[in-house]
């Protein structure tokens, strides 16, 4: 991959009629980091973000040693890259070959289940097949159901065993495994660590129901990132809150404490460039969109930062849409998108924070989806691990004491 200063200097030295991907892995080195440090506890990565083989590795030199895996392409191809790597299957769907593929081929322990039918299927796809006996090693976890009311994409509905159901599956689970985890997820981007005390709350309720010895507990992804309008408090407190629920908790006394983010750990991984094609007034029809990296612009209304790379634009900030370049009406953004008045077709903007939901959704849909990926080195559009964020940060948690 070339490497160059920034944005504006990739648009001039390649005037790219494609979208291209701008990756910073010194900002994914950052935020990983900084959950070594100050997570009080491990520290996963959940590959669905961004499978961008660069960043796994990345993220691996950085010290993350776990992936959260969710299918066997996931597997597959964090165990090629990462032949040490500790993969930690957290989907509570699986099919029965996906397991066993997972366990025999590729050395896999770690698995989540939310219903008597997956723990069964587990039992069943690791026996040994000569002698048919169990195995004796794996590392089961228990998805329990969350509120998703604090975040903004919601995570709630799919998965994850009721209250009522959960002691009776901690109990049979725990007579399959050695070493037994509860884990939920409070829903992508929560916007206060109070999404992690409720979840808590009822990760208590279940384990004194069941009265059964807890090896774990992993409080799941949902840690935000920072976008225009959703700036959350600093992750600091996030673990505080975190640090202190989980050490009330009837669990034993070595228990181990997982996190397992996705969008904290890459948001900032990756920007990019894209080209204005036309110009409709305040719509401006550009070459990536709902199929591709804006997914989220297009379906969930997320704004991201933009800002156009031409010096020789002049007027005031104007608040525009955006058209995608496929044929489907669908494939619009609304935003607003805040960029110079005088912008027009042929021009580039750089749109921010895309490691995270971002490049990971590109579709060939209509022909349009390839990119190429550069490095820069210059700072993302927005960062939770830098400046003005950390020094409000550590403010923050010194008035907390
Ligand atoms: C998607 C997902 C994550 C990552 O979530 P983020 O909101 O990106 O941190 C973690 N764990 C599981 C089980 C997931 O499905």
């Amino acid at each position: 991959m070339h490497t160059f200063p920034d944005a504006a200097s990739v648009a001039r030295a390649l005037s790219p009629d494609e979208p291209i991907i701008l990756n910073r892995p010194h900002a994914a080195k950052r935020a990983a980091a900084f959950f070594k440090e100050n997570f009080p506890g491990k520290t996963l990565y959940a590959v669905k973000a961004n499978p961008a083989p660069d960043l796994i590795e990345c993220l691996w030199d950085a010290g993350i040693t776990h992936y959260d895996v969710a299918s066997i392409a996931e597997v597959r191809l964090v165990r090629g890259l990462l032949p040490n790597a500790q993969l930690c299957f957290m989907h509570p769907i699986k099919t029965r070959k996906t397991i066993a593929e997972a366990y025999f081929e590729h050395g896999v322990r770690t698995f989540s289940l939310d219903s008597h039918e997956e723990l069964a299927k587990i039992v069943e796809a690791c026996r040994d097949p000569e002698t048919g006996e169990a195995a004796t090693d794996l590392r089961l976890c228990v998805r329990l159901r969350v509120s998703s009311e604090y975040s903004e994409l919601s995570l709630a509905a799919k998965f994850g065993c009721d209250l009522t159901e959960a002691p009776a599956l901690l109990q049979a689970a725990r007579q399959h495994s050695d070493w037994l985890g509860v884990c939920f997820h409070v829903g992508s981007q929560a916007m206060t660590p109070f999404a992690f005390v409720q979840a808590l709350d009822r990760t208590r309720a279940a384990i004194a129901e069941a009265s059964v010895v807890i090896d774990m507990i992993d409080v799941g992804g949902g840690f935000p990132s920072i976008y225009p309008e959703m700036e959350p408090p600093p992750l600091e407190d996030y673990f505080a809150m975190i640090a202190k629920h989980f050490e009330a908790l009837p669990i034993a006394y070595n228990a181990e404490l997982w996190c397992e983010p996705g969008r904290a750990l890459c948001a900032e991984y990756s920007s990019m460039i894209v080209q204005v094609t036309k110009r409709r007034g305040d719509e401006l029809y550009i070459n990536d969109g709902a199929y591709g990296a804006l997914y989220d612009a297009a379906h969930v209304n997320w704004r991201f930062p933009v800002r156009a790379l031409e010096d020789d634009l002049r007027d005031g900030l104007v608040d525009f849409a955006f058209y995608g370049p496929t044929c489907d009406d669908a494939d619009y953004m609304a935003g607003p998108f805040s960029l110079p008045g005088d912008i027009q077709a042929g021009d580039y903007i750089e749109i921010g924070m895309l490691g995270a939901y971002g490049a990971a959704m590109k579709t060939g849909f209509n022909g349009f989806g390839d990119a190429e990926c550069v490095i820069v080195t210059d700072e993302p559009m927005m960062s939770l691990f830098t400046g003005d964020r950390r020094r409000e940060a550590s403010d923050n948690v010194v008035s907390l004491r």
